[in-house]
């Protein structure tokens, strides 16, 4: 196989968590550009996306479920599902998150929760659910998380986030450690700061935006197809040696 071919994903599906808008609906359009079949999970309809990914002639599911609420039985439900309506899965993107700001003084107990039942519990339980579907399919199977600056940095004002993303690069090492065995990568994408709904806030605070873009090396804010690129790397057999990894796609802001 070229190696250009090798970055195809046809015949595979992509569960995307989080896809109706923002990175995670950039990443399940990119899934499907690059040939999978693509099932949406999110607490919101994903119309637009669905509309999109079947326009490329790709089929698109989309589940409703709240990943803040949902239980590890939960979330083997959602695979058994999966498997029912396309017969297999082969790649998680781990994207639905949330951040809460509040000063760390002031910090309360449901925004500590909330943020990391989504952002860091969702992420290990749907993780063991797929690659428990994975063992059985006996097939290779790709897992990307989300991570963020906050896997690196400390940040400020948003305490549970942290804790969260910290913990997400923390447990794409300890995932890929223990199943790499069975053919599975366990990678993340560590997006720097990108202009969708969860950077509105800052984007919006004149100060805090002039501050962020002076440090960013590239200039800008990144943009959701800034990490599909990722993505579909990370989905596709390039990608096959590199596991236990969180990939900075930040425009080069680690590097000051
Ligand atoms: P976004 O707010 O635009 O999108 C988040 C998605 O998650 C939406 O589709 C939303 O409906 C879904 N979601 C939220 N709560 C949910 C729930 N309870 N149940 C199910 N789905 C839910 O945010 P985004 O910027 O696209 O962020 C996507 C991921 O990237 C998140 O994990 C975020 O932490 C991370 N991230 C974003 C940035 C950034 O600058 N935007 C930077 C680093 C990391």
């Amino acid at each position: 196989m070229s190696i250009i071919d090798a970055f195809r994903l046809d015949g595979k599906v992509a569960i995307v968590t989080g896809a109706s808008t923002g990175l995670g609906m950039g990443m399940a359009i990119g899934m499907a550009d690059a040939g999978a079949d693509v099932c949406g999970i999110d607490y919101v309809a994903m119309d637009e996306t669905e509309a999109i990914i079947k326009k490329m002639g790709r089929k698109f599911h989309q589940i409703k479920a709240d990943l803040i609420k949902i239980t590890p039985e939960g979330l083997n439900e959602l695979v058994g599902e999966v498997v029912k309506v396309f017969g297999h899965v082969d790649i998680l993107v781990n994207n639905a998150g949330i951040i809460r700001r509040e000063d760390a003084i002031e910090f309360s107990e449901k925004n500590w929760d909330d943020v990391m039942a989504i952002n860091v519990k969702t992420v290990f339980f749907f993780s063991q659910a797929v690659a428990r579907q994975f063992v059985k399919q006996e097939s290779k199977g790709k897992i990307v998380n989300i991570a963020s600056m906050l896997s690196f940095q400390g940040g400020i004002r948003v305490p549970s986030y942290t804790a969260a993303k910290s913990g997400v690069k923390g447990i794409t090492m300890a995932l890929a450690n223990e199943w790499a065995q069975y053919d599975i990568n366990v990678n993340a994408i560590a997006p720097g700061y990108m202009a969708t709904n969860n950077t509105a806030q800052l984007r919006n605070d004149e100060k805090r935006s002039g501050e962020i873009l002076e440090r960013i090396p590239a200039g800008r804010w990144g943009t959701p197809e800034d990490v599909a690129g990722a993505a579909v790397f990370l989905a596709g057999q390039n990608s096959d040696y590199i596991n236990g990894y969180t990939l900075a796609v930040d425009g080069g802001w680690l590097a000051r």
